[in-house]
């Protein structure tokens, strides 16, 4: 039967959900589970049967449905302070009241934290790991500080480490062919995903489908269902109108606003400014070159977005505004992320900086976020 664009995401989104508490019923995987942070080799641990969750990711969905202030103040109660990432503090207090928009995933086995997008995470984890008392690996990924030789042997070794940790957890042995067939279907998943990200520039779309279907390159990146749908949604989008040009073109520069119904400020921005592109969508186009399984993974795993020195940020950040034809940015003064904000420092088109959260909305001024997006309205029409 022919798989369409619905069918995919539900089958995908089934997959990862069934054993959250609303949906298991009491009823516990089989397989062992482990809590990974968005940077995470899953890779290594889909080869061994482990189960996967991101708590980041699921802070998203509860902001999107609209329970997040509640969440975060239970947690602040129960001493995890405000000013900690909102992430850590809307799970967490979906944690402490053992409930959620989908239950709460599944008790972890194994805790795997990164530190290649920021150090809070290993921090959070380590709190995670106090309240579970379960084994808690952190992998530390040098960036581009250190020589690629030597980094690609370092990262290598944590790599092998987490492989027999993993082993020895699941009681089965790595094939390394399935390794490499899922480090293959992690690639094709990010150059389809970028076919549907080209899109975005020239096509009259909102940002909020793209902020929402990323979901599926972050949870379920290395499964085949993952490239297929993206290929089906990339052969639509190509099917769709393209962009009238009566209206701004601006760069989303930060987090989706997950609390948002559009995720972005449509309020202020969507009669006046079209967001041509955003970085927020293209963090988790890794690059798995390499000429082994190990080679992949390091590349993929020690080069993310925020582990790149400041100077190639900039670059990178200038071609992805080149790309998107902006001719302004909307950056986002994040309250919970100050390596993504930083990440903005040196772009050189006209920009609204605003102070915002992407979980906590009570950080959000429309009024205020209006006046800005309308002074930079007005310099760009006058200038
Ligand atoms: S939002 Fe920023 S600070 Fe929070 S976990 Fe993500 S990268 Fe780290």
């Amino acid at each position: 039967m022919k798989k369409s664009i619905i069918g995919l995401q539900t089958g995908l989104m089934k997959e990862y959900y069934k054993y959250f508490s609303k949906y298991a019923k009491g009823k516990l995987p089989e397989q062992k589970v482990a809590w990974v942070t968005a940077f995470t080799p899953v890779e290594i641990l889909e080869a061994l049967d482990v189960l996967y969750y991101f708590p980041e990711s699921y802070a998203a969905v509860i902001a999107a449905s609209g329970k997040e202030q509640d969440l975060m103040q239970i947690s602040e109660r129960n001493g995890l302070n405000r000013d900690c990432c909102s992430y850590s503090c809307c799970f967490n207090g979906c944690l402490d009241v053992e409930d959620g928009p989908r239950g709460v995933p599944p008790r972890p086995d194994i805790l795997i934290a990164t530190n290649n997008q920021c150090d809070t995470l290993p921090n959070w984890w380590n709190v995670l790991s106090e309240k579970y008392d379960v084994p808690l690996v952190v992998i530390d990924y040098p960036g581009e500080g250190m020589n690629r030789e030597e980094a690609l042997r370092y990262v290598t070794e944590q790599h092998k480490a987490l492989i027999e940790r993993t082993e020895e957890l699941s009681g089965k042995r790595l094939d390394e062919s399935r390794l490499s067939e899922l480090i293959e279907n992690s690639k094709k998943s990010v150059d389809r995903w970028e076919r549907v990200c080209a899109y975005l520039p020239v096509k009259d779309l909102k940002p909020t489908s793209f902020f929402d279907d990323i979901n599926f390159l972050i949870t379920a990146r290395c499964k085949a269902e993952t490239s297929e749908l993206y290929e089906l949604m990339a052969e639509s989008l190509g099917n769709t109108e393209d962009a009238a040009d009566d209206r701004l073109p601006a760069f989303w520069l930060g987090y989706p606003l997950w609390y948002h119904k559009d995720r972005f400020l449509s309020e202020c921005l969507a009669d006046d400014f079209r967001i041509t592109g955003s970085n927020y969508i293209t963090w988790w186009n890794l690059d798995y070159s390499g000429s082994d399984i190990y080679e992949r993974l390091f590349s993929a795993y020690n080069y993310t977005f925020l582990n790149l020195l400041q100077e190639t940020r900039d670059k990178k950040l200038a071609a992805l505004i080149k790309a998107s034809g902006a001719k302004c940015a909307i950056v986002l003064h994040n309250k919970s992320c100050k390596c993504d904000f930083v990440s903005a420092k040196n772009i050189d088109i006209m920009q609204a900086e605003l102070d915002i959260d992407m979980i906590d909305s009570s950080y959000l001024n429309v009024d205020r976020a209006g006046v800005l997006t309308g002074i930079l309205k007005e310099a760009l029409c006058t200038g």
